[in-house]
């Protein structure tokens, strides 16, 4: 297709950006402009909740996840010191399953697909500026390879550029919070009693996930707390060993110790940002240059597949010169987006929170451990199958309030676990917008 006027120009060619040009219509002339189209090797977005590969798949676009050796991923492994217990996706809804992939791999197929369509365009370029007149975006300058620099219009320009966005601010508040970092590495010949679950070990004070990403390879996810990045010289790297193996599964120590010695240990900030995007004509952001969340629960894309559904819902059929039509797609995607994703930011900030509190952590993992309700309500949550948020905050405080008894035989403790569980949940709430009595 040549360049020239397009309907849509969509900015960032990752998890957020590709997959929304893939699902458009084929009427639909798009622009995806994406600073870096190799492949890349990056420890984010590698677990997908079935909820998110439901979206993918009712966009038409589930084989995106074939040909690149993903694992099935059918629930989770809870360890907390000797004591550990399956959850299982199934009982949750027969027959769903979660996704343990390369992102890089999941990236390329996408990319691939971009290629294959007649109305998509997509170029390597970096993003500077964002075009506007009279209030209303317009479209982009971009710099191509070569450092020349080019200005294309659209009608709408979908802003994706992921994190670490520095295109957002003209767009929303920014209020993005560093709540921890991630330090990842791949694990290989681990031999596992559950080999096809994630694992999230919650011994330590900082909680630890493991889950398959291809044939005999695992993802380690160490979690590192606050908003300062762990240092990563040599005597560092010795202490989180000896403060990773106190932890960690007596069968994970070996392929751990042996991954720190030949992969090399990559660090993420982990994020909470609330939308607070402005709504300005002619542009729309989406995926993480909109909304995060801390990635314990591996909800990033699954909320970002809600909202390109949320999106598409809106702008289906739509004119594109039509520019009040246009704009109150935008309007009406911002304002109903919330019901779709509240249970996801909300879950992974709260139970983030409530495993840096030891007394609540072991309330949790008690909680879960019971298995029935117990158990499959919140996995119900956290894979994305069930958004009701009510039944996520009756979870929440039942967690808190599993013992009623111990208000008279444990008055004190009881009074601050509750007291704890208001602390954590209130904020979160408040970001999302939700009321509760509490
Ligand atoms: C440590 C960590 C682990 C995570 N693990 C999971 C998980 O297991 N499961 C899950 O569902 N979610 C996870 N997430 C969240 C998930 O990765 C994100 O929600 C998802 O990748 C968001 O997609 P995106 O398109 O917004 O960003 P990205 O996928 O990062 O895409 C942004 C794209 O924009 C491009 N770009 C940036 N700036 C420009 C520019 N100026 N011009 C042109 N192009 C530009 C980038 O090159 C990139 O390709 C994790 C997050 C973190 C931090």
């Amino acid at each position: 297709m040549s360049t020239g006027e397009f309907d849509i120009i969509v900015i960032g060619a990752g998890v957020a950006g590709g997959v929304f040009a893939a699902s458009q219509p084929s009427g639909t002339r798009i622009l995806v402009i994406e600073r870096d189209l190799t492949e890349p090797d990056r420890i984010i977005g590698e677990l997908m909740q079935p909820g998110g590969i439901q979206a993918l798949t009712q966009m038409g676009l589930g084989h995106l996840l074939e040909g690149i050796d993903a694992q099935e991923v059918n629930g989770y492994n809870l360890i907390k010191g000797n004591e550990r217990f399956t959850i299982h996706y199934d009982e949750v809804q027969k027959g769903i399953k979660g996704i343990g992939l390369r992102n890089g791999k999941f990236l390329t197929n996408i990319r691939q697909e971009l290629a294959k369509r007649e109305n998509i365009t997509v170029v390597q370029g970096n993003v500077t500026q964002i075009l506007e007149k009279d209030n209303t975006v317009i479209g982009v300058n971009y710099t191509q390879e070569d450092g020349t620099s080019v200005s294309q219009y659209a009608k709408l320009t979908i802003v994706c550029d992921g994190p670490m966005s520095v295109l957002r601010d003209k767009l929303s508040k920014v209020n993005k919070q560093v709540t921890s970092y991630f330090m990842g590495l791949v694990m290989k010949d681990l031999e596992l009693e559950f080999p096809s679950y994630g694992h999230m070990i919650v011994t330590g004070d900082f909680p630890i996930l493991v889950y398959p990403i291809h044939t005999n390879a695992y993802r380690i996810l160490i979690d590192y707390p606050g908003g300062k990045a762990p240092k990563m010289g040599k005597e560092s790297i010795e202490r989180l060993k000896e403060s990773v193996v106190k932890v960690l599964p007596q069968e994970m120590i070996a392929s751990f110790l042996k991954a720190l010695e030949e992969d090399q240990l990559k660090v993420m900030p982990n994020h909470a940002m609330k939308n607070q995007a402005f709504r300005m004509k002619g542009a729309v952001l989406l995926g993480d240059s909109l909304n995060m969340r801390h990635p314990l629960t591996g909800g990033g894309m699954t909320a970002t597949f809600s909202d390109i559904l949320c999106l598409n819902e809106q702008l289906a059929g739509i004119d594109f010169r039509d520019e009040t039509k246009l704009e109150n797609a935008v309007n009406a995607y911002y304002n109903s987006r919330g019901k779709n994703v509240e249970t996801i930011n909300i879950l992974a900030n709260a139970l983030y929170r409530v495993f840096t509190d030891d007394e609540l952590k072991e309330a949790c993992f008690e909680y879960l451990q019971k298995g029935g309700e117990q158990a499959t309500g919140p996995l119900s949550i956290l894979s994305g199958i069930n958004r009701n948020k009510q039944f996520l905050l009756k979870h929440f405080f039942k967690v808190a309030m599993q013992h009623p008894i111990h208000f008279i035989t444990k008055p004190a403790k009881q009074i601050r676990l509750y007291k704890n569980a208001s602390r954590i949940i209130r904020p979160i709430l408040k970001d999302e917008g939700v009321s509760a009595m509490i």
